[in-house]
């Protein structure tokens, strides 16, 4: 697979050093459709394997990522450029994800009884064969637990299409599966560019698609599935907003934001990017806020003292300077940061930006790197407007001591997920997905299992009964 001698668009490129360290050829049309047809055929036999056959491999590759922690982690960051601590927990909270559904599955996928006052009736979930997984490169290895995980122990098998930019994060899984015991076909990577991949959901081998990433990429993919009568979830960008009620303890939340938005140096989806504070408690946070950023370091990411890494590549690191210029020209008020560090590598200063009002792109898009963008509100029903005034609904923060009132506003926030004290989480029992341009579908928890399986009915009566 590996070819160093042609240009190919998917490749590791550390973005420390923008140096390219290794190329993998892109796969043929007959190459790609040869890998669904096998993880077909594999799904034939997979389908039949008991929960226990099932639980015993996906607890095995939890084990081996576990074992092998410091050098999936080391791989991560090299690839995207992520903190190698931060890779590290990423790779433990992936193995936690696959142990959750390799305990759970089996019960979760229990026939469940009906109540019917004719005979019985029960619920029988079944796969229902090859998924086709599209992931992004800001959690390399988070991004394919979420969605092998589940499905694997439901029985259907997958194919992943991973971000270009992390072939080898990619690799090591599908090695990883099969070291496990997965048999050949239940878990393959296709090596295509990504605008490549809508020909493939039309393929009557593909049953179902799942997508993280962009909005247009997402909205192409469904579109295809939608055509083909096939389902569908998407988890998109977001735009967080982070609403800091009058009782908060600042220092907790200045430190609970600012280090929230600097973690994976700004690319998460459910990042604080937007912090909305009380006008009474304006200047305050503020000043607690330009402390902080003070102290912050900006580095290698294999170095344990730095704080925020490297963008995920040259082309990342461009795209977030533009739009930092933007809200620039467009008057919004650059208070630290605001340009590229002088020095190789895909880096961006982190940058406080304020004074941004509706009429700048700024106020809508979302700003995916090291950018923190303060708001300030007078009322608590101008902070939820403010909160709402987004396209996106992934996540949300509200900041409070009186637990109750910050509950009070959390209902109101139009996110499929807020937390209270916390930046969105994420834990394997705790479900994760968003609504509005965020997209739709869950994954994680319970919820993660149900998205592709068939909730088969079946009602057992005498042959007597009319109905
Ligand atoms: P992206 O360009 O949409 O890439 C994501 C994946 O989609 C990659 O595998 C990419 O392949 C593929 N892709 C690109 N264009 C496609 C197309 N036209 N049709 C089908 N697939 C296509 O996303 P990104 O900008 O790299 O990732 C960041 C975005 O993902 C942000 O908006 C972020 O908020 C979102 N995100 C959301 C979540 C969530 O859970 N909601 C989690 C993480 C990230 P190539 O790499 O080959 O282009």
């Amino acid at each position: 697979m590996e070819n160093t001698k042609n240009i190919s668009s998917i490749k590791t490129v550390n973005p420390f050093n923008n140096e390219v360290v290794k190329q993998f050829e892109v796969m043929s049309k007959d190459q790609v459709n040869t890998i669904i047809s096998k993880a077909d055929e594999a799904f034939k036999n997979w389908r039949k394997t008991s929960f226990a056959q099932r639980s015993a491999i996906i607890h095995k590759v939890a084990e081996i990522m576990r074992s092998r922690k410091e050098e999936l982690g080391k791989l991560a960051t090299l690839e995207m450029g992520k903190l190698l601590r931060e890779s590290i927990a990423e790779v433990e909270l992936s193995a936690d994800i696959f142990d959750y559904y390799a305990s759970k599955a089996d019960s979760l996928l229990a026939d469940k009884k009906l109540e019917t006052p004719i005979g019985k009736a029960f619920i029988s979930y079944e796969p229902i064969g090859v998924i086709l997984s599209v992931q992004p490169w800001n959690f390399p290895f988070y991004q394919i637990t979420r969605s092998a995980a589940p499905n694997l122990m439901a029985g259907n098998t997958m194919v992943l299409k991973h971000a270009s930019n992390v072939p080898q994060c990619a690799q090591v899984m599908e090695d990883i599966i099969r070291e496990a015991g997965a048999p050949d076909g239940v878990y393959s990577n296709l090596f295509i560019p990504g605008k490549d991949i809508e020909s493939y959901v039309n393929n009557p081998k593909i049953k179902a698609v799942t997508l993280t990433g962009s909005e247009p990429a997402g909205a192409s993919i469904a579109a295809a599935a939608g055509a083909k009568v096939k389902k569908s979830t998407l988890e998109l960008g977001g735009s967080d907003p982070f609403v800091v009620l009058d009782d908060a303890d600042l220092d907790d939340a200045v430190q609970t934001a600012v280090y929230g938005r600097m973690w994976n140096a700004g690319q998460v989806c459910v990042s604080p990017k937007r912090v909305i504070v009380p006008e009474s408690k304006y200047d305050e946070f503020l000043q607690k806020v330009k402390d902080i950023f003070s102290k912050l370091k900006v580095g290698d990411p294999m170095d344990p003292k730095t704080d925020v890494a490297p963008l995920s590549s040259e082309k990342a690191a461009a795209d977030v300077a533009v739009q930092i210029d933007k809200a620039k020209a467009q008057g919004a008020r650059i208070l630290l940061g605001g340009h590229r560090v002088d020095r190789p590598g895909a880096f961006v200063e982190p940058t406080l930006i304020t004074d941004i009002t509706p009429n700048m792109d700024a106020y809508f898009e979302e700003i995916f790197g090291p950018v923190f963008m303060l708001y300030k509100y007078k009322t608590l029903e101008e902070a939820i407007e403010l909160a709402n005034a987004t396209e996106f609904g992934l996540g949300g923060t509200v900041f409070a001591t009186d637990k109750e009132k910050a509950v009070e506003v959390a209902r109101q926030i139009e996110t499929g997920m807020v937390y209270i004290n916390h930046v969105t989480g994420i834990a394997p029992e705790l479900p994760f997905g968003g609504t509005k341009g965020s997209g739709y579908g869950r994954e994680q928890s319970e919820a993660g299992i149900y998205e592709f399986v068939n909730e088969k009915l079946i009602r057992v009566t005498d042959s007597k009964n009319p109905y």
